[in-house]
C-alpha cells in the first residue's frame, strides 16, 4: 500500500500509551519471576515510537511496522526487545497491501513464527507466545476483535499457574508458578488495544 492511513498515527499513540500506562505493572510481574526490568524495557521502546510518531504516521502500513519494529529492537533491549521487534518487523514484511482481514490473520502467524524462530521457544512455555498463539489462531478463526480480546485476557492470566521453561522465569523452576508472565501481560496489552480500535471491545 502506497497510501498512508488516517488510523496509524491514533493506533501507534494509543497502543504505545496503554504500555506505557502499564510499565509499573509490569515491571512488578518482571520483578517476581524474572529481573524487574520489563516495564522499564517496553515504556523506553514505546517512548521511542510515540517520539518517531510524525514519521511513522506518514509510513503506509507495512513501512511503519517495520520502522517501529526496528526501534523495538534497539530500543527495548531484554529478552522481549528482539522478539517484539521481529514480531512487527516481519509484520510489516508479511502484510498484504491494501490491508485485509485475513491478510492480517496471515501476517500474524508469520510474524509469531519469526518470534518463535528467533527465540527458540514453543507455546506453553510461559512466554508472551502463550498469548499472542491463542490469540492469531482467533483471529484466523474469523472472530470478532472484542473475542480476539477476550482469548488474550483468559490466555494473559493462564499464564499464571504455568511453569516457565524458556526466559529468566525458567531460571526458577517450580517457583516461577503463581506468577503471570510479564511478557504475556504486555502482548496482551498490545493485543487489547489494538483490538479495541476495530471493534466494541469490553
Ligand atoms: P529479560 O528477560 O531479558 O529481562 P524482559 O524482562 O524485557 O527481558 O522480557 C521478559 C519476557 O520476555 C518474558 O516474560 C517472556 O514473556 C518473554 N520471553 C523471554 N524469552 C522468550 C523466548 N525465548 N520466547 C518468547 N518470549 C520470551
Ligand atoms: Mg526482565
Amino acid at each position: 500500500m502506497s497510501d498512508t492511513d488516517p488510523r496509524l498515527r491514533d493506533i501507534f499513540e494509543t497502543t504505545a500509551q496503554a504500555v506505557i500506562a502499564h510499565a509499573d505493572e509490569l515491571t512488578e510481574l518482571d520483578a517476581a519471576i524474572g529481573d524487574g526490568d520489563h516495564g522499564h524495557n517496553m515504556k523506553r521502546g514505546m517512548q521511542a515510537v510515540l517520539d518517531e510518531l510524525d514519521t511513522l504516521a506518514a509510513k503506509p502500513w507495512d513501512e511503519a511496522l517495520k520502522a517501529a519494529g526496528m526501534q523495538l529492537v534497539m530500543k527495548v533491549g531484554g529478552a522481549s526487545g528482539p522478539l517484539y521487534g521481529t514480531l512487527f518487523m516481519t509484520l510489516g514484511k508479511s502484510l498484504d497491501t491494501p490491508p485485509t482481514r485475513e491478510g492480517v490473520a496471515a501476517a500474524l502467524k508469520a510474524a509469531i513464527e519469526a518470534v518463535m524462530a528467533r527465540g527458540k521457544a514453543t507455546p506453553g512455555q510461559k512466554t508472551m507466545l502463550d498469548v499472542l498463539v491463542p490469540a492469531s489462531e482467533a483471529l484466523a478463526a474469523g472472530r470478532p476483535p472484542a473475542e480476539v480480546a477476550e482469548v488474550a485476557r483468559e490466555a494473559c492470566a493462564a499464564t499464571k499457574d504455568m511453569l516457565a521453561t524458556k526466559g529468566r522465569a525458567s531460571f526458577l523452576g517450580e517457583r516461577s508458578i503463581g506468577h503471570i508472565d510479564p511478557g504475556a501481560r504486555s502482548s496482551q496489552i498490545l493485543i487489547e488495544t489494538i483490538a479495541g480500535k476495530f471493534g466494541d471491545v469490553k
